[in-house]
């Protein structure tokens, strides 16, 4: 079982990462938070997470736009721990523009969160895995890994450059019980998404009430949200022994979006 394994869940002071880093919690998983925010808010969901699942939290600065601090996460997650079982990455952020608009400094800022930040965690830890004999590595990318929509040139590059990593890295580790997988999730809401309704409505001039039925949810034949606990049904059996022969894939939640 998972019970006393460790895993690193990247951007987990919010949203999605909080809430896998919260399902792995609750099978006895001792967790490496990492994320921005208000330091006591971190320290309050990092206390109530060891708490509520009696296992060990620890927090990591770590900024996903530095490699070196990601390089030292991993670090401190053997150091701490003597094992780094689970590697999730999962911290990303969205910016909303027409190609010809996008800014450079945002372009960079997505490519290096949701892209390269990916890259220099799995460097550091595969290592570590390989010592062990046993890992998983599950990237979290996007039904925007597989299909593009306008306007997020740079997260539908970054996304469906992880896809190419993911796959990458599961043939070079296939042979040393470490599996690398992606879950493309379609619309979930959380902060990130809440967001791009404002954005959106901005960049096609219309309200933000008109984003959420005939943008968002246009895509996704459910017309739901797809919601946080349907995401660590995933991981879980990813990261589980039962995940074993899954390798290098792209596992979509999206409600059908993809399918289209
Ligand atoms: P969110 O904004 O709620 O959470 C993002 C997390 O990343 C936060 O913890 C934030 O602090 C962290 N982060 C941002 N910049 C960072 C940096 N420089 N260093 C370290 N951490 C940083 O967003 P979310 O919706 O939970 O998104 C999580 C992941 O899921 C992202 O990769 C996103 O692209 C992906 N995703 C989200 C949706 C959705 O609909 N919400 C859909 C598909 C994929």
């Amino acid at each position: 079982g998972l019970q006393g394994q460790v895993a690193i869940v990247t951007g987990s002071t919010s949203g999605i990462g909080h809430a896998l880093a919260d399902a792995m919690a609750a099978q006895g998983v001792n967790i490496v938070l990492n994320g921005l925010g208000e330091m006591n808010a971190i320290e309050r969901t990092r206390a109530e997470m060891a708490e509520k699942h009696g296992v060990e939290v620890l927090y990591h600065s770590a900024d996903m736009t530095k490699p070196v601090e990601i390089a030292d996460m991993v670090r401190a997650a053997k150091a701490e721990f003597g094992e780094l079982d689970i590697l999730v990455n999962n911290a990303g952020v969205q910016h909303v523009a027409p190609v010809d608009e996008f800014p450079d400094d945002k372009w960079d800022l997505i490519i290096a969160i949701n892209l390269s930040s990916a890259f220099h965690a799995a460097k550091a830890a595969i290592p570590i895995m390989k010592e062990q004999g046993r890992g998983r590595i599950v990237n979290i990318a996007s039904a925007h890994g597989l299909v593009a929509s306008p306007y997020k040139s740079a997260y539908v590059a970054a996304k469906h450059g992880i896809l190419g990593l993911t796959k990458t890295i599961a043939l070079e580790v296939a042979q040393q019980g470490i599996t690398c997988n992606a879950i493309c999730p379609g619309f979930v809401k959380t902060p990130l998404v809440e967001a791009q309704i404002a954005d959106q409505a901005k960049a096609r001039g219309i309200s933000e009430e008109a984003v959420m039925r005939d943008v968002i949810l246009a895509a996704q034949p459910t017309k739901q949200f797809v919601t946080v606990e349907q995401l660590a049904g995933q991981l879980l059996y990813l990261v589980s022994d039962l995940g074993a022969s899954a390798n290098g894939a792209a596992f979509t939640v999206d409600g059908g979006w993809t399918a289209q």
